[in-house]
């Protein structure tokens, strides 16, 4: 109760809803039920909708994109915004008629009248801040606020998007701007599992995992969840649960990282390894910048030392322009001789054009995939990288290249080994049996 009003406290819960979730009649009769369940246990619901099914459904995102595209190829980003969003706007509007259909008092917002702000980066947008009074005055009045997800407006009233899969961003920004007691993302598989269930079939689902581990996986490629959507709610510890539309599984607990605060559960078990991500279609790319002079007398080491720093000017402003094009690096390697780092195969040509105008010369490898392995609990265990030799020697995957930080370490490796290293990393760390 709070002393001033005797009123209690509202409870929030925010629900996502993703493309298979709201797909069928079917599928939003399911959705109903969880609103309804939400109601039922006090909470005030507020549900976010992607847009209906995936490519070549009508209404899907994918679909909506290949229309504009098949009438002009060059689409202008803000009005490629502007009809992507549509998606989420129809999805929602059909959501709300299905919770009025059984008798609850259900209202539609768009992203903007939810108040998601966000700054002109369209296709991508940044959420620059969220104003919950739209959204609080419905919920005041005992309404089922339904959002169409996805979708922001800039300051001057464009409509922008929040970037593929950015229906989970509007959920946690939700989610956070309403102070919510917790942000459930349902989705078509029962939780967060050891490995992408396309690929794993026997993968596993994790019951709890920390913000910090599901933040690596998805950002290496596990798109269960958005990895904006994690570093939302972790800002200020909104627990997020993956939950599946369609069982009554309890699916995956998102609690705080093994230091967090004490009011979290602790991280079971002594798991080295949580979980094995791929990120399909990207390229390695190895720049070469030799040095004009080598050598041991002292002249020589003077140019040597000019050079070098020549060298290291021209890398500089060649990775400005690369930064300026939105072409982003990972996997990055550096010696005085060789660059080397990915990016999305899609990107290839850009970041080609880019390194010639610096008169240099580069080597391309596509058709690779990322292959991860990730874990919180392999801070400091030695033994992993033998590990995960051993495992990729014995599947006879070739690794291309690899990178590791505290809490992941990556290979990269060719696109037709990808089901192959998944699955072999998988097994060495024994993900399918706790
Ligand atoms: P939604 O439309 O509900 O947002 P997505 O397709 O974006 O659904 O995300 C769910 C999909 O994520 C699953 O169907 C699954 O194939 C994929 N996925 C990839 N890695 C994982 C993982 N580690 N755990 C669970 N699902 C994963
Ligand atoms: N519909 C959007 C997409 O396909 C956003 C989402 O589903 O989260 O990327
Ligand atoms: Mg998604």
């Amino acid at each position: 109760m709070t002393k001033a009003t005797g009123e209690r406290k509202m409870r929030i819960i925010v629900q996502k809803f993703g493309g298979t979730s709201v797909a069928t009649s079917k599928a939003r009769a399911r959705v109903t039920e969880w609103v309804v369940k939400a109601k039922r246990e006090g909470y005030s619901p507020v549900v976010v909708v992607s847009a209906m099914g995936r490519s070549g459904d009508p209404y899907a995102t994918d679909t909506l994109i290949n229309l504009a595209k098949e009438a002009y190829h060059d689409t202008r980003p803000r009005e490629l915004d502007l009809l992507a969003s549509c998606g989420e706007i129809i999805s929602s509007v059909v959501v709300t008629n299905t919770l009025r259909a059984a008798g609850l008092d259900a209202i539609v917002m768009t992203g903007g009248q939810a108040g998601i702000i966000t700054n002109s980066n369209f296709g991508n947008a940044e959420i620059i801040r969220v104003d919950p009074s739209p959204v609080l005055r419905h919920l005041n009045e005992g309404k089922v606020v339904v959002v169409a997800g996805f979708q922001g407006v800039t300051e001057d009233g464009d409509v922008t998007t929040l970037g593929r899969g950015g229906s989970d961003t509007t959920a946690a920004a939700l989610g956070v701007a309403l102070n919510a007691d917790v942000i459930e993302i349902y989705t078509d598989v029962d939780g967060i599992k050891t490995a992408d269930p396309r690929l794993v079939p026997d993968a596993r689902t994790i019951n709890t995992i920390t913000y910090e581990e599901i933040l690596q996986m998805a950002n290496e490629g596990a798109k269960v969840i958005h990895p904006k959507a994690v570093e939302i709610a972790m800002m200020r510890n909104i627990p997020l649960r993956i939950k599946c539309t369609f069982s009554e599984a309890p699916g995956t607990l998102i609690t705080y990282t093994f230091e967090g605060p004490p009011k979290w559960p602790a991280v079971p078990g002594n798991r080295t390894v949580t979980g094995i991500t791929h990120m399909p279609n990207v390229a390695q790319i190895k720049v070469y910048t030799p040095l004009k002079a080598h050598g041991a007398d002292r002249n020589q080491e003077e140019e040597t030392q000019k050079s070098l720093r020549k060298r290291g000017e021209t890398d500089l402003l060649m990775f400005k322009k690369l930064a300026e094009a939105g072409i982003s690096l990972d996997m990055i390697s550096f010696t005085p001789e060789v660059k080397m780092f990915i990016i999305q195969e899609s990107l290839v040509d850009g970041a080609l054009a880019i390194i010639s105008e610096f008169g240099l010369e580069a080597r391309v490898t596509k058709g690779c995939s990322k292959v991860s392995v990730v874990g919180s609990g392999m801070r400091g265990v030695p033994g992993v990288m033998a590990n995960v030799v051993e495992a990729l020697e014995r599947a006879g995957v070739p690794i291309i290249q690899t990178s590791d930080s505290h809490l992941t370490i990556s290979c990269l490796v060719s696109k037709e080994h990808t089901e192959k290293a998944v699955r072999a990393l998988h097994d060495q760390f024994g993900l399918a049996h706790v």
